[in-house]
């Protein structure tokens, strides 16, 4: 791990750490105050998580969505987005309201799952798919970038800062149709010294999975750049339960 990589988790950790001196740490879901040897949420609520399981299991509708479009490993998201759900208000808070902190600490949930199933151990590096940078000079952070350290972290393996990088600034897809996202989506990212990734297992993270266009992109940018040598697995912190038919 590099020193930049390990320094950031570790700052990232005493944050979080001076942070519930100041103010008491309280659970994100129900906001009662947590108990020593409560950490992010509450026990209570820690049982009402709508995991997918997709960490422990190969064959899964996440993973066969990438079928006959890009080469994907191994694909995982930690827990369903659901409409309504206190813990999409949390992605929410981590993505549009500043708390970078629930970012990292789902990052480090979701990195614990993947470790457990045991799907994900040949990873060599993990990369997320990053902000344009006028985004993040806005946002003044990137939530992908806190998930994928909080992965690396409990991977044991090193992130990926600087090969990955954004070209275009697309609009929100929220509000397009299907096929104006897919089109949206073509050439917007740029791979910079692929050198570093060939020949690797890299792990793609990011927030939230809903049609899989960006990641999709993502990923056939690094396989174009390293020429098709490279195994690229994906990993989110939720999915969307409508994009994937389960309802
Ligand atoms: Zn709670």
């Amino acid at each position: 791990m590099s020193m930049f990589s390990k320094l950031g988790d570790v700052l990232s950790q005493a944050i979080s750490d001076v942070a519930s001196l100041i103010v008491p740490p309280y659970c994100p879901i129900c906001r009662s105050r947590l108990k020593d040897g409560e950490y992010f949420v509450c026990t209570a609520c820690r049982y009402t998580i709508p995991l997918t399981g997709f960490c422990h299991e190969a064959d899964n509708p996440m993973w066969r969505r990438f079928w006959g479009l890009v080469p994907i490993e191994h694909a995982a998201a930690l827990f369903w987005y659901i409409e309504g759900s206190e813990w999409r208000k949390v992605v929410h808070k981590f993505k549009y309201e500043g708390h970078w902190i629930y970012a990292w600490k789902f990052g480090r949930w979701l990195g614990a799952e993947l470790a457990a199933g045991g799907l994900f151990k040949d990873v060599d590096v993990v990369v997320f798919v990053p902000l344009h940078w006028i985004k993040r000079l806005r946002r003044t952070y990137d939530q992908a970038e806190y998930i994928a350290r909080g992965v690396a972290r409990e991977l044991g393996v090193k992130c990926d800062y600087n090969s990955v990088r954004r070209l275009k600034n697309n609009p929100s897809q929220t509000q397009q149709h299907r096929e104006e996202r897919w089109n949206n989506v073509a050439g917007i990212f740029a791979v910079s010294r692929p050198k570093r990734l060939r020949g690797k297992h890299i792990l793609l993270v990011d927030d939230v999975f809903t049609t899989g266009s960006t990641i999709i992109s993502c990923a056939e940018s690094i396989l174009a750049a390293c020429e098709g040598d490279v195994r690229i697995s994906v990993a989110t912190v939720a999915v969307s339960h409508k994009e994937l038919g389960e309802d």
